[in-house]
């Protein structure tokens, strides 16, 4: 099987305009002498950005509500903020940060900026922002910032220490990677045979804003063969239950990670404006409230250029994370959702684009925008990721398992057996099964699950031999 595997880190890009990094020398080489801390110039809040802001230090002390955890192996931006002191004079100070990876090598990093004025808390170039690499952080992550005197040649005056932050060791939790697969739908219901848009360029950003938003390590996308469709896909979302089932079949079967998502992607008309003029569905997923059900970990998307798709991916994603919506723009929504119109509540950083996100901006799980990831969304996701870190949780096999479908008008369909790796998730219901002359073979338990984005849903119920229909 031909697969085409794209890897991706969040990139680092810049930092604020205005900062030169410097040399890795703490003492000036040509005198020997040391550069003194800067003594009218006070350090007031550390954070550490990995998609969201985790405050470390703020005004001396701890941040009084809770953060998002630092996360080992991944991309993070230290940014720090200082307030003058009296006295000061403009001029340029230069910060530097000190740790040891985790291999206990020192790393020191310099940043230098003019300085006329206090930091403010949306100005990137207002405060210094190291970019620190996603292997360097670990457990024991210890950071040290000292805001120095740009020349050696300056005595030490006034308090030095409140140019010195030292985190000492910081809570750092582990995290995973998580595959992507992403199967291309041939769409023939039309006799085109159109294929979504899995170019390079696409497929990188797609993967660079799953891995700027979701707490996670590395995003790894794969893309399969093209996948044949004969039936319709239509705006109104005639046919895609049935693709997502068999897309869910297809993951049930797979050989793969527990942290594994497949994603289909098609393109039921030639452009985004004649698929959506009328309204339409843009994506589809199990709502996943249960780590145990790997069959749920799949969702659909169209699959046109641009951040529709890519945006559209991080929701439905969300989904298989057992994510509801946020609530703006549908309902009903999350109604643990803490802030209100879906805003993310807290500082975001981009380092696709090296640039801050507002706490206005809205959560991806709503159907507003422009978005980021929330706190509270990074959080659960973090949560599921870590919950499916450790390989077959369930011991012992899940058995044979029929799903049945409900339609539109309520009716109940029989589908194929499947082997599940461990049961089903989900609310139990009473379901009977028949045979073909409509006898009744058994009554069961079914475990209901349900759609994010469509109305309707399903139940799975153990496969019981002989049976060709099923009530309530
Ligand atoms: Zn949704």
């Amino acid at each position: 099987m031909h697969k085409v595997l794209l890897l991706t880190t969040a990139v680092a890009c810049s930092a604020g305009s205005g900062q030169v990094a410097g040399s890795d020398q703490a003492g000036d080489a040509a005198t020997g002498s040391q550069r003194v801390a800067a003594g009218d110039i006070a350090i007031t809040k550390v954070s550490l950005f990995q998609g969201v802001e985790s405050v470390v230090m703020e005004n001396g002390g701890e941040p009084e509500k809770a953060q998002a955890p630092l996360l080992a192996d991944r991309l993070g931006m230290l940014r720090v903020h200082w307030d003058r002191l009296e006295g000061f004079a403009d001029r340029t100070v230069v910060a530097q940060l000190t740790y040891d990876d985790p291999e206990g090598n020192p790393v020191v990093q310099e940043l230098s900026t003019f300085v006329d004025r206090d930091s403010s808390e949306p100005v990137l170039s207002d405060t210094f922002n190291f970019d620190v690499e996603a292997a360097t952080i670990g457990q024991g992550f210890s950071p040290t910032v000292t805001l120095l005197e740009e020349s050696a040649d300056v005595a030490p005056t006034g308090n030095a220490d409140a140019g010195t932050w030292a985190s000492g060791a910081l809570e750092i939790e582990q995290s995973d990677s998580i595959d992507l697969v992403i199967f291309p739908i041939r769409y023939d219901a039309d006799g085109s045979g159109r294929l979504p848009d899995t170019s390079p360029e696409q497929m990188l950003a797609l993967a660079d804003k799953f891995a700027a938003t979701y707490p996670v390590t590395t995003i790894n996308v794969i893309v399969e063969d093209p996948y044949p469709v004969d039936y319709a896909l239509t705006s109104s979302g005639l046919g895609w239950t049935e693709l997502l089932d068999e897309l869910s079949s297809l993951r049930v079967r797979a050989d793969v990670r527990e942290n594994t998502y497949f994603y289909g992607l098609f393109e039921p008309e030639p452009t985004l404006a004649e698929f959506c003029g009328y309204g339409c569905v843009l994506g589809l997923a199990y709502l996943a409230p249960s780590t145990s059900d790997d069959w749920a970990r799949v969702a659909l998307g169209t699959g046109y250029s641009g951040d529709v798709t890519i945006d559209t991916a991080l929701q439905e994603v969300g989904h298989s994370h057992g994510r509801e919506h946020a609530p703006c723009g549908v309902s009903p929504a999350d109604p643990q959702y803490p802030y209100p119109d879906a805003k993310i509540g807290v500082m975001g950083y981009d380092n696709i684009h090296g640039e801050m996100v507002p706490p206005s901006a809205k959560d991806f799980m709503s159907y507003c925008g422009p978005v980021w990831i929330s706190d509270y969304t990074y959080n659960a996701i973090l949560q599921r990721v870590q919950a499916l870190r450790a390989p077959n949780r369930v011991a012992g096999q899940g058995g044979s398992w029929r799903r049945v479908r409900t339609d539109r008008e309520g009716g109940l369909h029989l589908g194929d057996a499947v082997s599940l790796k461990r049961p089903p998730g989900g609310a139990p219901e009473a379901l009977r099964v028949f045979d073909a002359e409509g006898g009744l073979l058994a009554g069961v338990t079914g475990y209901a699950y349900a759609y994010a984005g469509l109305p309707g849903g399903g139940f799975w119920i153990p496969d019981v031999p002989g049976a060709v229909s099923v009530a309530r």
